[in-house]
């Protein structure tokens, strides 16, 4: 069986599984982010009222799967679901789909558009093969709402906090609510006081410069913390954490970029990137994935001032 009569036999493609009933399958819809419209939410419905049970599954990562779809259906039912602009998600060895937390958009935590990114994420990978299945996560700040932490891939918005004297009243609030005791107060030689954070420590959440009531502390620098190697499953791992405070986008994909290159060169036949990274050594694995992106930021910043020179003036300002 096929779509249209040709390609794979949508039985055995990415997103559809078998289920333990004889003949019946499971279709795993794509949602990126977890964002579907109310067009496609409609066309789900009637798909699973028609052709399953008249039920839908939400999975643990943001996705819906109708089940109980008998063989002699999938056909037409993957036909209306696409009419609408429902795709298949993701199964087997594969980069799935991309999940996201609301990000900047919605929520008063978020440090970036994080639908934005894991939109980018979905062109770039979704349903690549790799050695083993391959999870993405984004999330807008270091609540973690998305479990950044327990995917291949964890991206989390990310603050460095400053402290300003001028505006501080010496009430402590930051030491007390600082989730990981990375807030001292230092006496200076003056008579007076400043506040300080271990930026080793500091895991760049936001909850210093929210809750200080005469905003001593402000953020300086906004970016993403990038994490590698996390899986849950029969051995879970949590992820480790590549790199802090990446503030330009391009460095941010390059290392993901790198990441999966250093995951497909040293991975066995399904082991998942936290147990390669685990086998071959952590150190070796950060070391090799940060100067390949460090030549690679330094090439395309040349190429990008190579081609900011090219441009004339005039063409810039005729827009
Ligand atoms: S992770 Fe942060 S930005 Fe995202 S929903 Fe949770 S609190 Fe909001
Ligand atoms: S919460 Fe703000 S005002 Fe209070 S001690 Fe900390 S920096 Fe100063
Ligand atoms: S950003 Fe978070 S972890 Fe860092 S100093 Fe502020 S409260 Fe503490």
């Amino acid at each position: 069986m096929s779509v249209n009569g040709s390609g794979p036999a949508i039985s055995t493609m990415s997103g559809v599984m078998r289920q333990k009933q004889p003949e019946t399958y499971v279709l795993r819809l794509k949602a990126v982010a977890g964002d579907l419209n109310i067009k496609q939410l409609k066309r789900i419905a009637r798909v699973a009222r028609r052709y399953a049970k008249g039920e839908v599954h939400l999975s643990t990562r943001q996705g819906i799967e109708i089940h109980h779809i008998h063989r002699d259906n999938l056909e037409i039912a993957l036909k209306e679901l696409r009419e609408a602009g429902v795709e298949l998600g993701a199964s087997g060895t594969r980069v799935r789909v991309i999940v996201a937390c609301p990000g900047e958009q919605v929520c008063k935590w978020g440090v970036f558009d994080t639908k934005r990114i894991a939109g980018t994420l979905d062109s770039n990978y979704f349903n690549r093969e790799t050695p083993s299945k391959f999870k993405m996560a984004v999330a807008g700040c270091s609540h973690n709402c998305t479990k950044a932490n327990e995917n291949d891939i964890g991206i989390r918005g990310a603050i460095e906090p400053a402290w300003k004297a001028q505006d501080c009243c010496d009430c402590r609030l930051c030491i007390k609510k600082c989730p990981v005791s990375s807030i001292g107060r230092l006496e200076t030689e003056d008579g007076g006081y400043r506040y300080e954070t271990d930026r080793d420590t500091c895991i760049n959440c936001s909850v210093c410069t929210m809750h200080c009531p005469g905003e001593a502390w402000y953020v300086a620098r906004k970016g993403h913390n990038l994490f590698i190697g996390g899986t849950m499953g029969k051995i879970p791992r949590f992820a480790t954490p590549l790199k802090k405070m990446v503030e330009s986008e391009k460095e941010l994909f390059l290392l993901i970029e790198e990441s999966m290159a250093v995951y497909r060169k040293y991975a066995r036949n399904r082991e998942r990137f936290g147990h390669m990274i685990d086998r071959i050594g952590i150190e070796k694995v950060k070391e090799e994935i940060l100067a390949v992106t460090l030549v690679k930021v330094k090439k395309r910043t040349a190429e990008d001032a190579r081609l900011d020179r090219k441009i004339p003036e005039s063409a810039v300002e005729s827009g």
